[in-house]
Order: structure tokens, then C-alpha cells, then sequence
């Protein structure tokens, strides 16, 4: 079979084998092109006498094999560009994606922080059987739940009631948190509920409708649902805490005048005699009585009495330093222990005790009373050097005041 039309239409349609097989691959498109115009080329020598007919065909493969090389690179370029384009959009959201993963997950972890921080602080709260060691612990816990150093929580006193509290626990130690007389005053009073002011928030904690205590942080008032949070999770924890501390605090603790009981008392006048050897310092120790109480409750009724010896006790604790220890040492009979006191300022003090109780005017009703008290003092080391020692030898002082006539002082060792 020697058809040359065959043959020059199939070098002629060389370009179009090149183009579609060029969309696979535009080199192999172009071989293959190539080859198939050689090969028709081969099969046509003879056939048409070499020249400008053979020459025009060559031509215008040439031609169409470029161009078809040509666009089939333009269309692979385009489908790189765009295959690129759509592969940063692709690696875009998945970045975006791993943000958002992470930033929840970092919102997770703090939310945990949180959560873990008030879970021990309830465990602390309510395993304790020493709030001031636990009390440097529940400092870290609110740091790491509000983050901040400056966080603490004031709780109700000793005696109870929030018209006496105080520092329980800080974050950091001497954080610069206004007074907590400062801080109810910039909210009004005792705050019934979470409030922002000054940078503060104030988030009270309560358990049964009592208040308990009070939180306070520097944040903003974004934080006061966080700090509500807090306040209410720890609350019967820390009741807990408030009802170990009175328990302790009433054992040791005159329930009609506040002092401190004999006992307690007794423990002081120990411990600072240690402290006081060890330290070769001195101390102090006086016993005032009440002269003829027994005629006042006898002429005025024992509730008379009763309110007597409270206001006593309150003339005796304002008469001394905050750093000695007042206590109610018998029914009308007050002990009280001065540290680091020298013989002439104990005299002194004593005699300054006696002339402000004998100035004062006790009333009731119409009635206005007034009254005296012997009191005896003892000198450490001088006159004990032991606490049973030094407490007989004020004992003996004190029936010597009582002896040369009442409402006086009368040193040990000196009747
Ligand atoms: P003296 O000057 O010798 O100390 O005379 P006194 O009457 O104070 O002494 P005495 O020790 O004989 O009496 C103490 C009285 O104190 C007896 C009691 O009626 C009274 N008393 C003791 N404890 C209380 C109390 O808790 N409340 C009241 N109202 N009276 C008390
Ligand atoms: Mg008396
Ligand atoms: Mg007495």
C-alpha cells in the first residue's frame, strides 16, 4: 500500500498527537510528534519529489509541534500556579486551624489551673487541723487561680463575725493590697456581693447567708465572675476552718471578758520565761484583784457585776502593750504578763493601771460605781525564776497590797 495523501495527512495531524499527548507530558508530546513526521516523512521519500510541497509540510509541523509544545507548557504552568495558590490556601486554614487548637487548648489548661487550684484549696481547707500553716499553702493556691500576687482572703476572727477580720492568706507576702478597712470603705461596707472598685475585686464568701470572709484581688471587674467562683466553692471549707478556730479560740478564751483563761495564761507566763532565759531578758508578771467585789455584786446584782469585770478587762488590755498577755486569772482576779518589762517600768505600769481603774466610773442605770484594785507584781528573774515561782511570789504581793489596806501596788519581796 503506497497511499502518499495518507501519509501527508498523517505528518500533517504530527502537531495534534503532540498537543494532547504534550497535556500529559509536553517533551513526550513533542517526541512523540516528532516521530510520527519522521516516520510519515520516511514513508513519503520517493513519493513526492523533495521540494517546496515537502518543505511547506515541514514547515508548518515545525510550526504547529512549537505551538503545541507552547500550550500545553502554558496550560501545565497555570495548573502548577494554580495548583500552588490553592496548596498556601490549604496550608493557611491548617495553620489557622492549629491556632485555634492551641489557643483552646491553652484555655483549656488555665481553666484546669483553675480548677486544680480550687480543688486543693477545698482539700486543705477542709483536712487542716492548722489554718496558720495551712494559710501559707491557700496563698499559693490563689495565686495560681487569679494569677496575680496580689490576692488574699481576709476571714472572720477568733470570736467569729466579719466585724473582726482578718488576714488570713496572701499570695505573696506584703502584696500591696490596700487596708482592709480601706477596702470595705471603698465598697460600702462589708460587700453583700462580688464588687469592682479601684481596681479591686471584692468577692465575700458566705456559707448559709453568714458571711465568712472576703476575697480580694487586683484584676478587673471581668474577674469578678472568677472570684465569685472561688468564694463560693471554698466557703464551707473555710466555715470549717472559722468553726475549728473558735472551738480553739473558746478553750482558750474567757467567754465573758475575752481574755485569756487561766491556763492559757499559765502556758504564756512558761513560754516567755524560756524565751526570756534564753534571750537574758527580763519579765514582768502582776496580779490585780478586785477589792470588795463581793459587796458590789452583793449591793448591785451579779449582772452588774458581770459588766464590771468586762470593763475591767478592757481598761487592763488598754493599760498594757498589744504585745502582753492579758488573762482572767480567777473570778474577779486578772494575771498579766509583760514581756521584756524592767522592775521600775513594771511598778510603774502597775501603778498606772491602778490610778486608771480607780478614775473610772461604772454605771448602771442611775447608779454610778466606782472602784478599786490590789494588784501584786513579780519581777523575772528577780523575784522566780520559775513560773510557779513567780506567779506565788506575785500572789503573796497581792495579799500584802491587800493587807496594808487595797487600792495599791505592792512589789515581791518587799513586804
Ligand atoms: P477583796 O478586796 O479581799 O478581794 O474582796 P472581794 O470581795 O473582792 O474578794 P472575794 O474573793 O471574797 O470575792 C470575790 C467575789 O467575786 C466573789 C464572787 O461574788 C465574785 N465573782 C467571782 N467571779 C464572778 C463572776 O464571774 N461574775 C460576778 N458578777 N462576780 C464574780
Ligand atoms: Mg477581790
Ligand atoms: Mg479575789
Amino acid at each position: 500500500m503506497n497511499r502518499p495523501e495518507l501519509w501527508i495527512a498523517a505528518a500533517a495531524a504530527a502537531p495534534v498527537l503532540s498537543y494532547f499527548l504534550g497535556r500529559l507530558n509536553r517533551w513526550a508530546g513533542l517526541a512523540a510528534g516528532l516521530l510520527l513526521f519522521i516516520f510519515c516523512s520516511f514513508m513519503l521519500a520517493g513519493e513526492i519529489s523533495a521540494g517546496a510541497p515537502f518543505a511547506a509540510l515541514a514547515l508548518w509541523v515545525a510550526a504547529a509541534l512549537a505551538h503545541s509544545v507552547l500550550l500545553n507548557g502554558r496550560h501545565s504552568d497555570a495548573a502548577d500556579r494554580s495548583g500552588l495558590e490553592a496548596a498556601v490556601k490549604k496550608a493557611a486554614a491548617l495553620e489557622a486551624e492549629l491556632a485555634a487548637i492551641k489557643s483552646e487548648a491553652s484555655l483549656n489548661a488555665a481553666g484546669e489551673k483553675k480548677s486544680l487550684a480550687i480543688y486543693s484549696a477545698v482539700k486543705l481547707l477542709s483536712e487542716t487541723v492548722e489554718p496558720q500553716t495551712a494559710a501559707k499553702q491557700l496563698g499559693k493556691y490563689l495565686a495560681d487561680y487569679f494569677g496575680t500576687e496580689e490576692a488574699a482572703l481576709y476571714m472572720a476572727g477568733g470570736s467569729g463575725g466579719v466585724a473582726e477580720m482578718e488576714l488570713f492568706a496572701q499570695a505573696a507576702k506584703g502584696s500591696a493590697l490596700p487596708a482592709l478597712a480601706e477596702l470595705t470603705a471603698l465598697a460600702g461596707g462589708f460587700p453583700q456581693e462580688t464588687a469592682a472598685a479601684a481596681g479591686l475585686v471584692l468577692a465575700p464568701v458566705a456559707a448559709g447567708g453568714a458571711p465568712l470572709g472576703l476575697i480580694v484581688v487586683r484584676a478587673d471587674p471581668a474577674a469578678a465572675d472568677s472570684a465569685s467562683r472561688f468564694a463560693s466553692d471554698i466557703s464551707f471549707a473555710l466555715k470549717r476552718v472559722i468553726l475549728f478556730r473558735q472551738v480553739e479560740w473558746l478553750s482558750l478564751t474567757d467567754g465573758l471578758t475575752g481574755l485569756w483563761r487561766r491556763g492559757a495564761l499559765d502556758e504564756k507566763i512558761r513560754e516567755e520565761i524560756r524565751r526570756a532565759s534564753a534571750f537574758k531578758t527580763t519579765l514582768g508578771f502582776m496580779i490585780a484583784d478586785i477589792d470588795h467585789f463581793k459587796r458590789l455584786n452583793d449591793t448591785y446584782g451579779h449582772q452588774f457585776g458581770d459588766a464590771v469585770l468586762k470593763r475591767v478587762a478592757q481598761l487592763l488590755k488598754s493599760g498594757v502593750y498589744e504585745t502582753d498577755f492579758v488573762g482572767r486569772y480567777g473570778g474577779e482576779e486578772f494575771g498579766i504578763v509583760l514581756p521584756r518589762a524592767d522592775s521600775a517600768g513594771l511598778l510603774r505600769k502597775a501603778e498606772a493601771v491602778r490610778a486608771r481603774i480607780e478614775a473610772e466610773v461604772f454605771s448602771q442605770g442611775l447608779e454610778k460605781v466606782r472602784l478599786t484594785v490590789s494588784i501584786g507584781i513579780a519581777h523575772f528573774p528577780k523575784d522566780g525564776r520559775g513560773p510557779e515561782e513567780l506567779v506565788a511570789a506575785a500572789d503573796k504581793a497581792l495579799y500584802a497590797a491587800k493587807e496594808s489596806g487595797r487600792n495599791r501596788v505592792a512589789e515581791a519581796g518587799k513586804s
